[in-house]
């Protein structure tokens, strides 16, 4: 693998990787991207094996404006418009009828999930390119996701190219809404939260099976594994109560009382900026478990919430 800096040489380098229906990771604003061509089978095919991705989790395709997304829609619901005018660039993926020309995405449904993203680097690949970019997380599946270059050449090795924008500064996934018809859907919470949503699209619906505003998930075991780090992540009430030794790594956000721990912010968007890169710290110390203090129930903390949830289910 080769890290490269985003220069002419290194767009040009990226670009004929691209072409050549191979993949390149480039930084986004909220975690590194591992990019292929979205309409290249061969090119897509290469993320679900570099990633061992399930063939059911379908991709997010990146585009550099909103004319480009609405060619890969069928139709463009006026939620869509709204939430687009208000967050595009930015962390917000829309799920809508997919254009009836273009195959799918990896999961092969009638659906296809968008967005632009807000990074300098990821915008000039995109547009030096002239490709529609199918990027999900540069890690392997089900680990924790990168926020540096070096997350991911330690995660995936075998990646030929990594854009190095440094550190991105959302540092968790975006937000994903479904706007297909009727209600608009949360489908995983994440960067820009509900509230914000509310305010230009209406009420939201709240997944199933998913935390309801801010709860904590009913059982652990119906979280899907996912962000996970190598050492066993629990949650618990407090921290300081627990039994620990040197094989424990501590993350909390609390400022007194916990010795040798990763203290967060306190502030949820803040928290989740930094929390990746705190897990990968802890899984290189070599901490075999990994206790976090439980986050408030609010639901300013919802995204935060779903991430921890999802990486302490077994
Ligand atoms: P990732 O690429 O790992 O950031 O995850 C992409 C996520 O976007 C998936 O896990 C789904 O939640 C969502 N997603 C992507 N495409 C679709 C789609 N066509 N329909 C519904 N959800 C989608
Ligand atoms: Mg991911």
């Amino acid at each position: 693998m080769t890290i490269v800096r985003p220069d002419a040489e290194g767009y040009r380098r990226a670009v004929e990787v691209l072409r050549a229906e191979s993949v390149v990771a480039f930084p986004t604003e909220t975690v590194y991207g591992l990019g292929a061509n979205a309409f290249s089978e061969k090119a897509v095919g290469e993320i679900y094996r570099l990633k061992n991705r399930p063939s059911w989790n379908p991709l997010i395709v990146h585009v550099a404006n909103v004319e480009a997304a609405r060619e890969l829609a069928e139709s463009w619901p006026v939620e869509a418009n709204e939430l687009a005018a208000q967050f595009w660039p930015g962390p917000l993926t829309l799920v809508l009828p997919r254009a009836r020309h273009l195959a799918g995405v990896g999961a092969s449904n009638n659906t296809i999930a968008v967005r632009i993203p807000d990074h300098e680097v990821a915008l000039r690949l995109l547009e030096e390119s002239g490709l529609a970019l199918a990027a999900p997380s540069a890690n392997r599946s089900e680990g924790i996701s990168p926020t540096t270059a070096e997350h991911v050449l330690r995660s995936l090795p075998d990646v030929p190219l990594v854009l190095d924008g440094g550190p991105a500064s959302w540092g968790i996934e975006s937000t994903v809404i479904d706007v297909t018809g009727g209600r608009p859907r949360l489908l995983r919470p994440g960067a820009i939260p509900l509230r914000e949503l509310r305010d230009v699209a209406g009420p939201v619906t709240l997944p199933d099976d998913g935390p309801s505003d801010g709860d904590a998930r009913p059982s652990p075991g119906m979280s899907r594994r996912h962000y996970a780090p190598r050492a066993t992540l629990t949650l618990v009430e407090d921290v300081r109560a627990a039994d620990r030794d040197e094989s424990v790594g501590v993350l909390t956000y609390e400022t007194a009382g916990v010795e040798g721990a990763e203290i967060l912010s306190a502030d949820p968007r803040e928290y989740a900026a930094d929390l990746y890169a705190a897990l990968h710290r802890l899984d290189d110390a070599g901490v075999t478990t990994i206790l976090v203090q439980e986050p408030p129930r609010s639901e300013d903390w919802l995204a935060v919430r779903d991430r921890l949830g999802r990486a302490a289910a077994k």
